[in-house]
């Protein structure tokens, strides 16, 4: 008889999504003639840009002659465009990562998760908190776990790393044993972006304690400050205990396209293991590759044309965040985030709590945001409201609290 893999049992249902879905279902019902405006979604709203798609165009009529056609393709993903990443990413930022330490993915979610097959389910994981739930899910799916307790909806086997407001939700350095940490700067949910010294820190604590960083630079493209790194790479010593992941999805709209990056430096080496060569191994047993037509349209994103037309997109979710939080501020709320990334993180006022927030927002101004506590207990007290939205909603959102927060 087959036996499960029973910690799915443990798993919860993704409640935070459903739950606010819900939610704003019920609202809508009671209130047929209004319109919700959702600052809750964390996916892009602005098309592809014309250089990705022309690029796009262009490959798939290569595979429809013999002498341009593609089959399976290298396994790590082709050189053309791992040789532009290490330029355009690396190289032009003082960072030395060879083509032959990236390896192209169909996104970054798949990697953050299937990354932990290269390490035994003794190692202890640190998370932050709040954290991009996909981290945990992954962790608990692998089997690093350990008990749920269900009351507080926290593993026994796992660290959480409080995210605390007066370290602008930066985390410290554990003082307890972590063998592998997630970090995501800048960050999902709250919006923070580490400093050149606080990415160092961890970078020395990491050396010195043997651990490995496992570092998500999803929202790398939203970064203004010159004083926060762009890749964990300029800092000293990453190449020898961080893994980066890197995605085309918020960057340059590739949410529903799919391809991100995973940079394994040849550096990094744990009880004489070469990780990266472990990550190869692992990728021709259990992958055929990205997509030709994908790696193309990923390409051009590079292209002149292309960093133009992202740089548009960029500034507009960058001036949707900005709205958001001027507005916010004229309430009388206290925001963070939105400058880096495209998150605002608010204090929900008169100490409640997400949840009723949550639906002071939704019932009041017909607003659905996201509740911070779902994205772990230290998000208690917070909403997330996001920038991914029109300039409209953005506006218009200010408004109706205006006339009722
Ligand atoms: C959106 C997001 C990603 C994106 O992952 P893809 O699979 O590349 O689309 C990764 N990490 C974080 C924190 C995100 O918010």
């Amino acid at each position: 008889m087959v036996k499960v893999n029973d910690r799915f049992e443990t798993l919860p249902e993704s409640y935070l999504f459903s739950e606010t879905a819900k939610r704003a279902k019920a609202w809508q019902k009671n209130n047929p003639r209004k319109r919700l405006i959702r600052l809750g979604i964390g996916d892009v709203t602005l098309p592809l840009t014309e250089a990705a798609v022309q690029a796009m165009v262009q490959a798939a009529k290569e595979l429809k002659y013999a002498d341009t056609f593609r089959g399976y393709g290298p396994e790590q993903g082709y050189e053309f465009l791992r040789e532009i990443i290490s330029n355009e990413d690396y190289a032009a930022r003082g960072v030395r990562i060879s083509p032959d330490e990236i390896f192209i993915s169909d996104g970054i979610k798949t990697d953050c998760g299937a990354i932990l097959e290269l390490f035994d389910r003794d190692n202890i994981i640190g998370f932050c908190d709040p954290v991009y739930p996909a981290y945990m899910d992954a962790a608990v799916i692998s089997g690093y776990a350990g008990d749920v307790d269900r009351g507080i909806g926290q593993w026994s086997k796992l660290l959480y790393l409080p995210c605390r407001v007066e370290y602008g939700f930066i985390p410290a350095v554990p003082q307890t044993r972590a063998d592998i940490v997630y970090l995501c700067f800048p960050n999902n949910p709250t919006g923070a972006a580490a400093t050149r010294e606080q990415l160092a820190e961890w970078v020395r604590w990491a050396n010195t304690a043997g651990s490995v960083l496992l570092f998500d630079g999803a929202y790398e493209a939203f970064i203004t400050d010159s004083k926060v790194p762009h890749s964990i790479y300029e800092i000293d010593g990453a190449e020898a205990c961080a893994i980066e992941f890197r995605s085309f999805s918020k960057t340059a709209g590739f949410t529903g396209v799919r391809c991100g990056y995973t940079v394994i430096p040849e550096a990094l080496k744990r009880n004489g293991a070469n990780l990266h060569q472990m990550w190869r191994r692992r990728l021709s047993g259990r992958s055929n590759g990205v997509s030709y037509i994908v790696q193309r349209g990923a390409q051009a994103v590079y292209s002149a044309e292309g960093r133009e037309q992202i740089r548009e997109r960029i500034v507009y979710y960058h001036k949707n965040a900005e709205i958001i939080s001027r507005g916010l501020k004229n309430i009388g709320l206290t925001v963070y985030g939105g400058e880096n990334a495209p998150y605002v993180w608010v204090k929900t006022p008169h100490g409640q709590d997400s949840w009723t927030f949550f639906d002071v927002l939704l019932h009041e101004c017909g607003i659905l945001t996201t509740p911070g506590v779902g994205f772990g207990p230290s998000g208690e007290g917070y909403l997330r409201l996001t920038a991914f939205g029109n300039r409209n909603d953005a506006e218009e959102a200010i408004e109706r609290m205006k006339n009722t927060i």
